[in-house]
């Protein structure tokens, strides 16, 4: 990550939380296959109060009810937002995110524990009541001239806001000119959210000329390999520098930051030393046509 980068980067610290909003659960769907590890969820929320107004590419703020460890007041964590902004299926009041259910192991004593927002979104049920803030993140907005070319790379989760971005081009705005471009990394097939086979909503249904989704697993899931999204890009060479250098291409990287990794380390390849891609980033960075959200 670059320095102007992380200068738009905040601490969860800095985020107001003042104004929290409720919501009701509407829908939670487990969107990855029951044999696969990883639980991700689609989680549809009502907004009370007439909704929240957000546009695609921001994350909203959950707060876990408390009492929290070490006497922490709140524990907020963002998501993305995976709906575009006229909500879930069109509907306004409502929003979508897509929820993976994290554990971490404690260093010191090697236990497994449940992370606290997530596992809190992920068994909750419909009818429950959640508080939301924010929402949050202008700078990782989609362009709003139809003929701009949108580059997507992401990995995880990191699929959310992308998920917003085509449905609002395809969906809602209709008639985009430029070229789309969906670049996603999964450890699985199976772990290919809204590619996979219990929710398919991007890919099948917008696969017009300007539309095309690749995807990469891993090549030994099982052993934690990484995924090759580094060679599912490099073996686009040809379409991802030309788009890459024309002014009209906005490109954004979200999810963990392997992402970013595979990312820089495909367009030194393509563009055939580590030096050579720098120089180009900076000029994306400069023109704002490069964009981060990473976790
Ligand atoms: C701008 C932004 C957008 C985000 N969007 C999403 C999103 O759309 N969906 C989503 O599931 N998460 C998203 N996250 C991550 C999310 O905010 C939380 O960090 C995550 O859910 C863990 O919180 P927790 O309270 O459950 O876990 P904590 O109790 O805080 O424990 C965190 C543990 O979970 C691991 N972890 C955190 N996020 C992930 C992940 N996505 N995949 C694998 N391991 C992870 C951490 O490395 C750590 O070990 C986003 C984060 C940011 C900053």
């Amino acid at each position: 990550m670059n320095a102007e980068m992380q200068a738009t980067t905040k601490h969860l610290r800095e985020y107001d939380i003042s104004h929290p909003v409720a919501a009701v659960v509407k829908e939670s769907t487990r969107i990855t296959p029951l044999q696969a590890d990883v639980e991700v969820r689609h989680i549809v929320l009502e907004v009370s109060d007439g909704g929240l107004e957000f546009l695609e590419g921001q994350s909203i703020g959950v707060l876990t009810p408390g009492p929290h460890d070490f006497g922490n007041p709140a524990h907020l964590r963002l998501y993305s937002i995976a709906s575009s902004r006229r909500g879930e299926g069109g509907k306004g009041t409502t929003i979508s995110i897509c929820v993976r259910r994290c554990f971490y192991v404690d260093e010191i004593s090697g236990e497994r524990y449940p992370g606290v927002a997530s596992n809190y979104l992920c068994d909750a049920l419909p009818g429950d009541r959640i508080q939301l803030t924010g929402p949050y993140g202008h700078q990782f907005a989609m362009p709003t001239n139809p003929t701009s070319n949108i580059l997507m790379v992401g990995v995880g989760t990191g699929i959310a806001p992308f998920r917003a971005f085509v449905k609002y081009i395809y969906e809602e705005r209709k008639g985009w000119k430029g070229k789309v471009r969906l670049f996603y990394g999964a450890r699985t097939g199976m772990e290919s959210l809204y590619l996979n086979d219990v929710k398919r909503d991007i890919g099948q249904f917008y696969d017009q000329a300007t539309f095309k989704a690749f995807e990469a697993v891993s090549p030994r899931p099982h052993l934690d390999m990484p995924i090759e999204l580094d060679r599912l890009l490099i073996a686009n060479a040809e379409e991802v520098w030309e788009m890459a250098n024309d002014a009209k291409t906005y490109i954004y990287i979200a999810g963990l930051e392997e992402a970013e990794k595979h990312f820089n380390k495909a367009m030194s390849a393509i563009a055939g030393s580590e030096t050579k891609w720098k120089e180009l980033r900076e000029k994306l960075i400069e023109e704002k046509r490069l964009f981060e959200l990473l976790y």
